[in-house]
């Protein structure tokens, strides 16, 4: 959303070429409300969305964890203040060197998802905790993350066992339902299938004691979504159906949940044409795929756009960046309305784009410079 901040900011500083500005009032709103929503779940806060320092260091302060995916976001967590009890190396796919380096840097809790990256995490950061994740589906998410990592609940139990009998703390169970997930009942299913691997390995005297939740909590693109209340009641009541009264120990790693909102794309519109009479208009933008907008892939992410036209009639366009590649068409398939009134050198605003924007942005493609960013 535009606050009225980074409004003020946008007219004030006069940015030139695109830009990402961050209201961090809405970062610390986001924390507080998913502290609210599930108030007995750690929060690890998925470095990936958006590392920028001024987010990692309001998080830290205000007590959040960390999920991170490699060392050089390990580094940016323990700058940004946290300490390395609050940071979890959350990637399944990890160098054993890298592994290494986190145990150095005294990070002792890990994710797998095979024997092979248990025996990794066993030799360098030995006596650490694991969590093994589980496949989910993805449905119901409109940016899916299943099938790359996780395993399914019966390997989990392998995994899990090695770890134990590696000398590792088989700690528990992680799932990702999928990203921007607006669908409640998703939690549900995976916890079902969690609650299947603690019973397996408690027959065996390994009894598990967290579950990791991971992210997928959704910001607001164009469609409402549900509040973090909504989310917390959905998600507690599916722990209490699978776990009764002897409820595990929870977190949460919400990204774009926690960014997404807080941040708002400035680009400017550089041409307006047509293929041909009759036919659709093109509005190219000086961002695209490669500045920032990677999400626009298959179009799953439908940004809000807001032009100083809006009130216009509408008229659909086909809407693209401003490289020399043809992959760097945003919305084609379905055709994004526009005031027909908007003109080049229009300055249009991207909503709903503080997570996963500047970290996507190429460096350099064309020539283009990464996407700066603003944090406010
Ligand atoms: C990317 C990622 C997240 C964040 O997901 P969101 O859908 O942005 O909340 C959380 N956990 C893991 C392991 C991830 O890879």
């Amino acid at each position: 959303m535009a606050t009225q901040r980074i409004i003020d900011f946008l007219a004030t500083r006069r940015p030139e070429g695109p830009c990402l500005v961050v209201d961090l009032d809405i970062v610390r709103e986001n924390y507080e409300h998913f502290e609210k929503a599930l108030p007995a779940s750690r929060i690890f806060y998925a470095v990936k969305a958006n590392p920028a320092p001024q987010i990692l260091s309001l998080l830290a302060s205000m007590g959040s964890n960390f999920d991170t995916a490699s060392v050089a976001e390990i580094e940016m967590a323990l700058n940004a203040g946290a300490t390395p009890d609050r940071i979890s190396y959350g990637n399944t796919i990890k160098k054993e060197r890298d592994i290494a380096r986190a145990y150095e840097y005294g990070i002792r809790l890990y994710a797998v998802d095979c024997v092979a990256e248990v025996e990794k995490v066993a030799r360098a950061a030995p006596g650490s905790r694991v969590f093994c994740r589980i496949l989910a589906d993805g449905e119901g998410a409109e940016w899916p993350l299943s099938r790359k990592f996780g395993c399914v609940p019966e390997m989990a139990v392998d995994v899990l066992r090695a770890a134990h009998q590696l000398g590792l703390d088989a700690y528990g169970v992680s799932f990702h339902v999928g990203s921007q997930q607006t669908d409640l009942t998703a939690w549900d299913r995976a916890l079902a299938d969690t609650k299947g691997v603690f019973d397996l390995l408690a027959k065996e005297g390994i009894n598990l004691r967290m579950v990791n939740m991971g992210g997928g909590f959704p910001t607001r693109y164009l469609k409402d979504i549900p509040t973090a209340q909504a989310y917390g009641e959905a998600i507690f009541d599916a722990l209490s159906r699978h776990f009764g009264n002897r409820l595990p120990e929870t977190i949460i790693e919400p990204g774009r949940g926690m960014v997404g909102n807080a941040g708002v794309i400035k680009t400017e519109v550089v041409l307006v044409s047509r293929k041909a009479d009759n036919d659709n208009r093109w509005v190219y933008l000086d961002i695209g795929k490669f500045g920032g907008l990677a999400e626009t892939m298959d179009e799953a992410i439908r940004y809000q756009i807001v032009t100083p036209r809006d009130g216009d009639t509408l008229e659909p366009c086909v809407l693209a960046g401003p490289t020399c590649d043809s992959a760097d068409v945003m919305y084609e398939k379905a055709p994004y309305p526009l005031p027909v009134s908007l003109t080049i050198g229009d300055e249009v605003l991207i909503e709903g784009t503080g997570a996963y924007t500047t970290t996507y942005s190429a460096v350099a493609f064309n020539g283009f410079e990464p996407l700066r960013s603003y944090v406010i």
